[in-house]
């Protein structure tokens, strides 16, 4: 028996999945009477493939994985959705997340009534492993850690994140929204080598596909089929995929760089602001500022068009605004109007 087997809830491990009409048959040509479609072609009038095949195809060797470990879901909030929902009994067992983090971990947990233990990152948003483990328990069944975390930007060591899923017996997800922004990599070769390990990615960040909601879970293939047979049978429409195989051809290196250089130029200029406080260090496409009076700060950038992301009332994030890299002509804006608001 796996490791993964006896932490699937047992209505999930008995599941019988739903099978589509384009389960029982997939060949391109012939006379499909058997989905109850409009025959009347339009582009779209037929279902998308429910297994992704041609899509994954494309995804599988970016990230250097066989096509088996990938699963793709309409962002990685179904992912994550869908690991409370295989892993995790409602009522009965928990899962342990980092604070401050992505907000969606929580509403998932809420959503599928799991309970939550937050462990608080430290005051520079370094992980205390000891602190991690102290939070887990006999019912806690998956630990959710992001890296780079969002909304700090700084990722935690490889060998942390490794030592965390060896020692802990239940699931470890590591969401890797930010990667292609870190200097670090990916743990996505690991997910693939240790049972209990799943990595989330996403075409929405450095990809530039958020209108899109395509997101990736890479794990086990075990977990991976797991996921398949309990997200919607189509759960990518046919025009999401069409249009990522034509966008995923895109090079997105100069543009990943270009996201960096400015980054760390920002991160630069930020600190010599008589009202910046602390520029926290970012391996991501965001950099957390904590300044005098974010709340006034935030007004005045709203009020010059400027909309960045105001986390002051974030634990442990408390006079922090979140600036998103963006163009260098659109940082050049959000600099200039800091320099005014100075005066
Ligand atoms: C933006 C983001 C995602 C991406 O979510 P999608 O549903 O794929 O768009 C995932 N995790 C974190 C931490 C993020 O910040």
């Amino acid at each position: 028996m796996s490791r993964i087997t006896p932490l699937v809830r047992p209505n999930i491990a008995a599941l019988a999945p739903y099978s589509t009409a384009r389960d029982e048959y997939d060949g391109p040509i012939g006379i499909f009477l058997d989905a109850n479609e409009s025959p009347y072609e339009n582009g779209f009038n037929r279902y998308p493939d429910p297994h992704q095949a041609a899509l994954k195809a494309k995804i599988a060797p970016l990230k250097g994985i066989p096509v088996e470990n990938l699963f793709l879901g309409n962002g990685s909030d179904e992912a994550i959705d869908l690991i409370f929902r295989i892993f995790c009994k409602p009522g009965k067992d928990n899962a342990v997340i980092i604070s401050p983090s992505y907000g969606m971990y929580g509403v998932a947990a809420a959503i599928n009534d799991v309970a939550v233990h937050s462990v608080r990152l430290e005051a520079d948003f370094s992980l205390d492993s000891r602190k991690l483990a102290d939070a887990c328990d006999d019912w806690t069944k998956v630990i959710f850690l992001c890296s780079p975390n969002n909304p700090s930007g700084n990722a935690f060591p490889k060998e942390q994140l490794l030592d965390i899923c060896d020692r802990f017996p239940g699931i470890v997800v590591i969401d890797e929204a930010y990667v292609d922004f870190s200097e670090q990599g990916s743990l996505a070769a690991e997910a693939v080598a240790r049972e209990n390990l799943v990595v989330l990615q996403t075409l929405s960040k450095a990809r530039a596909m958020a209108g899109l909601r395509v997101g990736m879970a890479i794990s086990s293939v075990e977990t991976i089929q797991l996921m398949s047979q309990v997200k919607y049978p189509y759960n990518l429409s046919r025009a999401a995929m069409e249009k990522a195989l034509i966008l995923i051809e895109n090079k997105i290196d100069n543009q990943v760089y270009t996201i960096i250089n400015e980054r760390k130029r920002l991160s630069e200029i930020l600190p010599c602001f008589p009202f910046v406080r602390k520029v926290f260090p970012s391996d991501a496409n965001f950099i957390l500022v904590r300044v005098d009076d974010a709340d006034a700060l935030y007004d005045y950038l709203l009020k010059e068009s400027i909309i960045v992301r105001n986390r002051t009332r974030v634990p442990g994030c408390e006079g922090c605004l979140r600036l998103t890299v963006g163009l260098p002509a659109e940082n050049e804006a959000l600099l200039n109007a800091l320099e005014n608001y100075a005066l």
